[in-house]
């Protein structure tokens, strides 16, 4: 498996666009190139992401997989093929994302060839402010095209004051839209708020091919799409947490792999505009690009096989609702954080980004070894061995 590089003839022919060979003519790595509008370069689809009003390719490039600090060729590589999104926060690989990014735009000399998101992780007014504040300087940029209240759990932050802050600052040009990311259990709840929001113009959440049935989540989403709120799914891969090779039960049925299948899954939604997918090589870049040119669409065997491979892997894949399990053990700990950094570790290849953010949570939460998650286990609906989890946890994030 290549990595690491731009793409080679043999791949990009293997998009299945006679079009896509004219990526070949020059070297990706170059900032030049990076700018070339060569009209017979095959572009990601775009469609417009709810009030903002602007269209953005249904692909989009996760900024937590850690980009070159001097020019990342990845992003080059990306924008050639339209997928100009970079979905960036402040906390992002330790910081660096920011710094990478504005290195990037600064070394094209285009700023303005690139949709940056970023995000804060103050929730409160003033936070969000301060942290508004150092995004642009550390993007070295005046404007920030979408901010986020990152990983928004208590709905009570989307207050008036909040809405004063977010209204100044859009005044000031120093950011265009406003919303926010989700991935705990209340997706539902915030969704639902989102719909009755009115300055709250996007937002990016947990959705993969595990949740198609949820009716509590389906009526959110329509909920928040009716009010046009530009909807991004986050955490498409479904990962299984502590379990690397999960996505090897996925059977192929036809020209998808599993990866490439639950991205075609989602933009199968016409209510959701764009996914974002880690895509920290460039195999995976490759790939996803491929994916997303590609017109054909899921064939009934392969809905069938990924509603197959969600069951059979239904007791790996933790959904967040630790409010169940944790109330089960006798401890305060954070079962959902914790699985998700173990993710992190083991499936992400991330260990030093997992043992980061668990040395972050409170003392009581990492002291792991004298709780007895047995309660938990039976607790989980879905069967999933917490027990083992926070063992591995010990093993893997505590030392
Ligand atoms: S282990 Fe089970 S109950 Fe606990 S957060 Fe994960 S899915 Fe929910």
């Amino acid at each position: 498996m290549p990595s690491n590089k731009e793409l080679t003839r043999r791949d990009v022919l293997a998009l299945g666009s006679s079009a896509a060979s004219a990526a070949l003519l020059g070297p990706a790595l170059a900032p030049a190139a990076a700018l070339a509008q060569d009209k017979t370069m095959p572009q990601v689809a775009r469609r417009t992401l709810g009030k903002t009003g602007k269209k953005v390719p249904i692909l989009l490039l996760g900024g937590a997989v850690g980009f070159d600090l001097r020019f990342d060729p990845k992003i080059a590589e990306a924008l050639r093929f339209g997928v100009n999104y970079i979905d960036a926060a402040d906390c992002y690989n330790g910081g660096t994302c920011e710094p990478a990014v504005a290195s990037f735009h600064k070394r094209i000399r285009g700023r303005d060839k690139l949709w940056i998101t970023s995000k804060s992780d103050e929730h409160d007014p003033r936070g969000f402010e301060a942290t508004l504040g150092t995004s642009l300087k550390k993007l070295e940029t005046s404007y920030i095209d979408l901010y986020f209240l990152h990983n928004l759990e208590d709905p009570k932050y989307l207050n008036e004051d909040l809405r004063k802050v977010v209204a100044r600052a859009k005044q000031a040009g120093r950011l265009r839209h406003f919303g926010f990311s989700c991935h705990s259990s209340n997706v539902p709840e915030l969704l639902q708020l989102a719909a009755k929001t009115p300055w709250v113009e996007a937002v990016m959440f947990r959705y993969n091919f595990r949740k198609y049935g949820d009716k509590e989540l389906n009526r959110a989403i329509d909920a928040a799409y009716k009010a046009n709120v530009g909807l991004i799914a986050m955490k498409t891969q479904g990962s299984e947490a502590g379990i690397r090779d999960a996505w090897k039960k996925f059977q192929k049925k036809g020209k998808w792999t599993k990866h490439q299948a639950v991205l075609k899954a989602v933009w199968a939604d016409r209510r959701i505009a764009a996914a974002v997918s880690h895509m920290d090589n460039f195999e995976k870049l490759r790939q996803n690009i491929a994916a997303a040119l590609d017109k054909q669409s899921l064939t009934q065997a392969e809905w069938q096989e990924l509603d197959r491979y969600a069951a059979a892997t239904r007791s790996l894949a933790c959904d967040g609702c630790d409010h169940i399990c944790g109330s089960a053990v006798a401890a305060p700990v954070r079962i959902a954080d914790t699985m998700r950094f173990v993710m992190y570790h083991d499936v992400y290849g991330e260990p030093e980004k997992a043992r980061a953010l668990f040395a972050k949570l409170p003392a009581q939460a990492r002291n792991l070894a004298q709780v007895d998650f047995a309660p938990a286990n039976r607790a989980c609906p879905y069967g999933i061995d917490v027990a083992a989890h926070m063992k591995r946890a010990l093993h893997v994030l505590a030392g």
